[in-house]
């Protein structure tokens, strides 16, 4: 880790018991969480903001989406997640936290998922994008419908370990073409004429996207 990312994890509040243990759990079941640093922004976001309502692309544990309404108590999150296992420890996590009522849970692909929300004219003013790194582009086409006028999208990974600048970083061609597919994503995002965007390098990298008026 670099000294200035060292740095920044050194001034980030520590967090309570329970979210240390589901870090902990993420680290050892290897369960690719956001990074502090960046989660810590993101909370920052969601204070600003204020949101009525997050989507989320991504659940896995149930961490950011547990993050973000402790920063933002008044929100409601509907998070969606395909692998049946992570839908379930999520929901266990949600009920521990006493968040069933503030936090739902969709299990699905998120591309049916959004689909089916399109039809039903649900809206937000809040989208984090954080699910699979290959379907970027798809995903955020395919949310705008559901994204207010002052809504923002935010999406996690989008520097991907530095291998999106650097593709010599990764000796496995698999993640060369993960890296390309970002990199392509980033390309087509910055130029993208109904929304400002601007990158940010902590964590593992995040978007943040705002309505262009
Ligand atoms: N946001 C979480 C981490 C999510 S990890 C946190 O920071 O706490 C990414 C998750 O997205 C994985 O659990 C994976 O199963 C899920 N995922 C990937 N592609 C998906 C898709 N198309 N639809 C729904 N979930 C998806
Ligand atoms: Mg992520």
């Amino acid at each position: 880790m670099d000294k200035v990312s060292q740095y920044l994890l050194e001034h980030i509040p520590e967090r309570s018991g329970f979210f240390t243990s589901m870090e902990q759990y993420a680290k050892v079941n290897r369960v690719p969480i956001m990074e502090p640093v960046s989660m810590n922004f993101l909370t920052q976001l969601v204070r600003i903001k204020k949101p009525k309502t997050i989507l989320e692309l991504g659940t896995a544990i149930g961490y950011s989406a547990l993050r973000m309404h402790e920063a933002y108590p008044l929100t409601t999150i509907t998070t969606i997640e395909r692998n049946e296992k992570m839908f379930q420890i999520a929901n266990e996590n949600i009920r521990k936290a006493n968040k069933s009522h503030h936090i739902r849970v969709i299990l699905g692909d998120a591309l049916n998922v959004i689909e089916k929300f399109i039809q039903h004219n649900e809206t937000f003013d809040f989208i984090f994008i954080d699910a699979a790194k290959g379907h970027y582009q798809r995903f955020f086409t395919d949310v705008q419908p559901l994204l207010n006028d002052e809504g923002m999208i935010v999406c996690d990974n989008v520097l991907f370990k530095g291998y999106v600048v650097d593709e010599e970083k990764s000796d496995h061609v698999r993640l060369q073409k993960l890296a390309k597919k970002i990199r392509d994503f980033n390309d087509w995002l910055v130029t993208q004429s109904n929304f400002h965007t601007s990158i940010i390098p902590i964590g593992d990298g995040l978007s943040v996207s705002v309505k262009r008026k």
